[in-house]
């Protein structure tokens, strides 16, 4: 028998479950709206032209080998990054009070980030948004911090509890850690006005609570990548510290090139440097140094004025896309009389709604509609089309009435 015979089967990743059921459902008519990835009118997966271009050159460049790269990463697409999330005239840029390590996609740079806090930060407990992200909780605990909710989703307004959010971070013992959702909060499309950040800002400052940003949509949300990155910079304005993970999967297409970065912004270059110093020790032996293929590509463009202008046009392509389903999906349901305020719809904001939907409704239309998403009724609205709309509305119709 084999040594491993004990072994039980693992459950399926809630997330990456629904697109092993959908796989399996021979039906023509199913739609997969659990994937987190963006697909086009015609339903296919989207290689970004800029992305295409940016690859002829890498492979054109006869000069280039395929040495590894330092523990940190690529040089120019972590000096690049950083800009790209602080702003090109960031004062902690220039002050060099920040450190931005290349890392394995958005998961990476939050797990490298984690494993940093937990070795040489006093306080370990990190308070997570009421829902979020379903590999959060599971990427802190095992980095060894101790994970906390905070209040954020009103199921009752399908808004943002605010008042639950400010009394949760104020009960938070001091230099707690917080991860804030940058923008298009996932799973929720929720977030806090920019009114709402500030008055967010002022009272993490006031009790000393460190922030973590968590920025997997910068320019997928509003379709302009400042906007978007403007909770970020309200936090690196004050002259504060902070963390924050940039993930490239949605904003260009790489997601299986696994591309991000972690920043750390600090009070001054000399802690600056001796925390670099540490996430080097933290990287090395958890894979030596990150992949070379993704990195280049978004160097490439983003050193590129051209290339860049042409990003942010391809960008704001996918981002008015689906705003643009949001649109056609509410008034899809306002024309078949489907009971309810659903407003929520056009109102939310990134890749996902949160429907509303409860486990036995998201059920039914599976079952009977061959429509696909997770148990807690988020859908992704980067995989619906003019084409599936239609039907989506059927089956939310249906499931509801
Ligand atoms: N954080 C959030 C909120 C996400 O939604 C995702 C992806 O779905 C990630 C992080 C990480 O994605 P990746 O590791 O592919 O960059």
């Amino acid at each position: 028998p084999s040594v491993f015979a004990d072994v039980v089967q693992a459950p399926e990743d809630p997330i990456l479950g629904v697109t092993v059921a959908y796989n399996k459902d021979p039906s023509p008519v199913k739609v997969n709206l659990g994937v987190g990835a963006y697909r086009t009118e015609e339903g296919k997966p989207l290689v970004l032209n800029v992305v295409r271009r940016a690859e002829q050159m890498l492979v054109n460049d006869g000069s280039r080998v395929k040495e590894y790269l330092p523990i940190t990463g690529l040089a120019d697409f972590n000096k690049l990054s950083a800009k790209l999330i602080f702003g090109v005239d960031s004062p902690a840029i220039q002050e060099k009070r920040v450190t931005t390590v290349q890392c394995l996609s958005g998961t990476g740079s939050l797990r490298v980030g984690a494993e940093f806090l937990a070795r040489h930060y006093h306080q370990r407990t990190i308070y997570i948004p009421l829902p979020t992200w379903g590999n959060h909780p599971k990427v802190f605990a095992l980095a060894g911090l101790f994970v906390k909710t905070y209040r954020y989703y009103d199921p009752a307004t399908r808004g943002l509890n605010f008042q639950g959010l400010l009394e949760d971070l104020s009960a938070a013992p001091s230099g707690a850690i917080v991860l804030l959702h940058a923008c298009a909060h996932n799973p929720t499309g929720v977030d806090p006005t920019f009114e709402q950040w500030e008055q967010i800002r002022q009272l993490m400052r006031s009790k000393t609570l460190l922030p973590f940003f968590d920025s997997a949509y910068q320019g997928f949300a509003s379709g302009n990548l400042d906007a978007d990155a403007q909770s970020v910079r309200l936090f690196v304005e004050d002259g504060g510290e902070l963390l924050a993970a940039q993930s490239y999967a949605k904003n260009m297409g790489l997601y299986g090139e696994r591309v991000g970065a972690l920043s750390i912004v600090c009070k001054t270059a000399d802690v600056a440097t001796k925390v670099e110093s540490q996430l080097k020790l933290v990287i090395r032996p958890m894979y030596s140094s990150p992949p070379i293929h993704g990195a280049s590509i978004v160097a490439t463009i983003l050193k590129d004025r051209e290339m860049y202008h042409e990003w942010t046009i391809e960008l704001k392509a996918m981002a008015d896309r689906i705003i643009s389903m949001r649109h056609q999906l509410f008034e899809a349901l306002r024309a078949k009389g489907t009971p309810g305020d659903w407003t929520h719809i056009i109102k939310q904001i990134g890749m996902f709604t949160f429907t509303g939907l409860n486990t036995e409704q998201v059920a039914f239309m599976t079952k009977e509609y061959h429509i696909y998403m997770t148990s807690d009724g988020r859908i992704s609205m980067a995989g619906l089309s003019s084409k599936t709309i239609p039907h989506l509305a059927d089956a939310i119709h249906e499931a509801i009435t």
